[in-house]
């Protein structure tokens, strides 16, 4: 089968390494694809939102499958233009991809479908939105209801704050359409992790479970980022949780959404927050994370060619459990003032010694390759993966391999996976 994997980042770069091993994956291309990627295959400069350059794409390359990477073309209905021309796609259409791209759509999915999350108004006006911050105690939860690249979610301890966002979102409109809709939640305190599971619509398979690192800086501090970096699976997390997590939240997931006619092909992703040792949705997306994806993808035991294959023909109910071979950690490294402004276009240097390694895989993010050589491209550069047998010694390989590779300003966590430690 030739594959067709949209998307530019280390999930994709990831999604890629794990196809090209796959037995029934025999060629592989990509759109727009990185620097990283380009060693791996051909790279196709196509506008993957756009569901008709994407389609004359997968047709003239006679594509087989269809792997989409990021939430922009699944909320943009770029699988269901695919999947009405006859090809393969790994990724839901337009109405299930509204579990994400649609906060309170998701919100309200949950309610009807008796799944954990924390109580919530969804308001269109102010007077709504004062309202629902009034009857609650801070810190105040307040969330735009449309995509916002992860800049959409403010959690915040005053209520002059609290209401000046809810006025910039709907009536300055600061981000556009994304907050024209608002949910405001109720804050749950607890410590967060990721739960992402496969499904073909019918049946699912639970992944292992993973922790991104979403701050900029060691211990949690700093502003928000695309996420510094991730460890899977979870040792501290007993067998008892994983058991309620897929009993509580997957399985009514993929039974709700059965249920509703929304057809779902891919991944759900359920962002966790355990309060009180219970089990919380904090939110979905409907795709891999970055970086939970180049950890997990890294160390299941299972063809992933076979995997998505089996979940776009329905077919997933014959495969086994998908457990871990291994352990892993992965450490971004970004460009230095990430996630502010930052300088591109320096040069990367170590990344050919650590090439043929199986221990050490290095995803790449934001880098371009010219004359042979790799440069930063974007505030996340790499993602680099530690693989072991056991979560401490991948996480020194890991950062083992990251004292190696070096690029100007390059800033990255020095503790990833702490929680697994503590
Ligand atoms: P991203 O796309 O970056 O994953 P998002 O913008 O889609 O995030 P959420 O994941 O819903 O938004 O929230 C972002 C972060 O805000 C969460 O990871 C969590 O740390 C915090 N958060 C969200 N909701 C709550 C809540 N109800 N209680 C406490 N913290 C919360």
């Amino acid at each position: 089968m030739k594959a067709l994997i949209l998307g530019g980042g280390g999930r994709e770069h990831a999604l890629l390494y794990s196809l090209k091993k796959s037995r029934v994956i025999t060629e592989a291309i990509a759109a727009p694809g990185n620097g990283g990627i380009s060693e791996m295959c051909p790279l196709f400069p196509s506008n993957i939102l756009d569901a008709k350059e994407v389609t004359d794409l997968a047709r003239s390359q006679k594509i087989d499958l269809v792997v989409i990477g990021p939430e922009a073309p699944l909320v943009a209905g770029v699988a269901d233009a695919l999947r009405h021309h006859g090809i393969l796609v790994y990724g839901p259409g337009k109405e299930g991809a509204k579990l994400e791209g649609s906060k309170a759509f998701a919100k309200n999915f949950m309610k009807r479908q008796n799944i954990p999350t924390a109580p919530f108004d969804v308001c269109s006006d102010l007077d709504e939105a004062k309202k629902a911050l009034v009857k609650r105690t801070p810190p105040y939860v307040i969330k735009a209801d449309g995509l916002a690249a992860g800049k959409g979610a403010f959690v915040v301890s005053e209520m002059k704050e609290a209401e000046r966002i809810v006025s910039e979102l709907l009536v300055e409109r600061r981000l556009g359409e994304a907050g024209q809709i608002i949910v405001v939640e109720d804050f749950l305190k607890g410590y967060e992790l990721t739960a992402m599971a496969v499904t073909d619509g019918k049946s699912y398979r639970m992944l292992p479970l993973s922790q991104d690192h979403k701050r900029a800086f060691d211990n949690d501090e700093g502003p928000n980022t695309g996420g510094m970096g991730a460890y899977s699976p979870l040792p501290q997390v007993s067998k008892s949780l994983i058991n309620r997590i897929e009993r509580e939240i997957i399985a009514p997931t993929v039974e709700g959404l059965k249920a509703e006619g929304r057809d779902f092909i891919g991944t759900i992703y359920a962002g966790i927050m355990v309060h009180d040792g219970d089990p919380y949705v904090l939110e979905y997306n409907v795709r891999f994370g970055d970086p939970e994806a180049q950890v997990v993808l890294s160390i299941c035991d299972v063809d992933w060619g076979d995997l998505f294959t089996a979940c776009c023909s329905g077919t997933l109910e014959e495969f086994g459990e998908i457990k871990a071979k291994t352990t892993a950690v992965g450490v971004v490294m970004a460009s230095g003032g990430y996630p502010g402004s930052y300088e591109k276009g320096y040069p990367i240097e170590g990344l050919e010694r650590l090439k043929d390694r199986e221990d050490i895989l290095v995803f790449h993010s934001g880098t371009k390759k010219a004359e042979g050589k790799f440069f930063t491209d974007g505030g996340r550069v790499l993602t680099v993966v530690g693989l072991a047998d056991d979560l401490r010694q991948a996480r020194e390989k890991a950062y083992h391999a990251v004292s190696s590779i070096t690029f100007r300003d390059a800033h990255y966590r020095r503790d990833i996976a702490w929680q697994a430690f503590v």
